[in-house]
């Protein structure tokens, strides 16, 4: 789904999917690694080890897997200038003057501005789609990374626009309320709002928006749920919300998530998972999620990105003060409070948003560390998570340079999973098998 196309879900499900249900581990797992990489050595070296599990990937392999996430930094680039030609298509070439004649066909204010705003989010989606398809469809086949037909990624993406105009459309909608009648104080109010947005969809997507796209099920009575359960409840997870979905039908990645928000929390394993890691692998995984619930990391992020939310609109407001002032009769837009202003508000949104991802990265990749570090102390399966931070490593690359990781990186890459994995080994050789 493109940011530029469907502006709140940028602020507001982008936002909630990243931080809250924590899309965290997405694993292609398809080599046969076994865990002795590191166990031969009577003394353990944990650079040694580092070294000989970043080895495992090498050669063309290991090109591919840096092409795919070096292709992502242009893509990114690329995606701030299209998005920019977007706004401009609706300002500068009448597009955005033709939706509000259409809309100023009814009386009431509010329902105008409504009506415009879904033609806006139509209307971006299908000038965004050029790029959209080349990045959700071909690029990833390209890159062996998903399993839809054209046809079904289609109808995701379709799915996903109307979720989006659902639920963004009335909350464009009273934004706008909010910059006519709370006038320069408006970016508060709309701050105020976008938090509340958030928390909301947070909650309600493990139950009414993830089911959209997959079917979710209770993971089936066996040793491996019996496992799971044991060692939530020697975290104090409440024990009964372990699911199990199907994105096999979307992706060869394996997955697994911590999502929602109170008492919609849960956690969920992706099939591929489970078809494709070894128990211990599985547990792993599992231990990194359960740090993301223990550790509190959906209400932390809240007010991280609370405090974030407030500098862009702070930040929204000058800007659109400020160019409203000067280009706003040439572009069809009145005054700050004129929904002819939309296109601008989500071409500055995605722009602020494009130079703050070294900060939104960090504080994600942070709080992927903290439940890394949880994962191994209850997991205790540190060849396990080094694995498994190889699988992932197959189209992020495995080890960047500093800056590029602080810049880039959502997820700590391989190489500090890997050294973190183990260093803990060397700490307690006892504990490990
Ligand atoms: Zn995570």
């Amino acid at each position: 789904m493109k940011k530029l196309s469907l502006l709140l879900l940028i602020i507001c499900i982008g936002l909630s999917l990243q931080t809250f249900a924590a899309p965290v581990d997405s694993i292609q797992a398809t080599d046969s690694l076994t865990a002795t990489a590191t166990q031969t050595t009577t003394v353990f070296n944990v650079d040694s080890a580092t070294h000989q599990w970043l080895s495992t990937l090498n050669g063309a392999a290991r090109e591919k897997s840096d092409s795919y996430f070096e292709g992502g930094y242009v893509l990114q680039v690329v995606n701030l200038f299209y998005g920019l030609l977007v706004a401009l298509v609706f300002l500068k070439l009448g597009l955005g003057k033709q939706m509000k004649c259409i809309a100023g066909k009814v009386q009431n204010v509010n329902l105008q501005n409504l009506i415009y705003v879904i033609l806006y989010f139509l209307l971006a989606w299908v000038l965004s789609f050029p790029l959209s398809v080349y990045t959700d469809y071909f690029r990833e086949h390209q890159y062996g990374l998903s399993n839809l037909t054209f046809v079904d990624w289609l109808i995701q993406n379709l799915q996903g626009l109307g979720v989006g105009i659902i639920l963004g459309a009335p909350m464009v909608t009273f934004l706008y309320v909010a910059l006519r009648k709370t006038g320069q104080r408006w970016w508060l109010w709309g701050a105020s709002g976008s938090i509340i947005f958030i928390m909301f969809i947070s909650f309600l997507a493990p139950v009414f928006i993830s089911p959209i796209f997959n079917k979710y099920e209770a993971l089936e009575e066996g040793k491996l749920k019996d496992e799971i359960l044991a060692m939530a409840r020697a975290n104090d997870i409440s024990a009964e919300n372990v699911y199990r979905f199907d994105a096999s039908k979307q992706t060869k990645r394996v997955s697994a998530n911590v999502s929602g928000f109170a008492s919609t929390t849960r956690i969920s394993l992706n099939d591929n998972l489970l078809n494709r890691c070894t128990p211990e692998e599985i547990k792993a995984v599992m231990g990194h999620e359960m740090g993301h619930y223990v550790l509190n990391h959906v209400y932390k992020g809240v007010i991280e990105f609370g405090v974030l939310i407030f500098i862009v609109f702070a930040l929204l407001n000058w800007a659109l003060n400020k160019l409203i002032a000067t280009r706003g009769a040439a572009w069809g837009i009145e005054s700050i409070s004129d929904v002819a202003g939309l296109p601008l508000l989500a071409f500055l949104i995605s722009f602020i948003f494009f130079f703050a991802t070294p900060v939104t990265n960090t504080m994600i990749r942070t709080q992927e560390m903290e439940a890394d570090q949880f994962g191994l102390n209850a997991a205790r399966e540190p060849d396990a998570e080094a694995h498994v931070d190889m699988m992932l490593s197959e189209y992020r690359k495995v080890d960047p340079g500093k800056w590029e990781e602080i810049f880039f990186f959502d997820h700590p890459s391989g190489r500090v999973r890997i050294e973190t994995a183990m260093k803990w080994k060397a700490e307690h050789l006892k504990d490990c098998k």
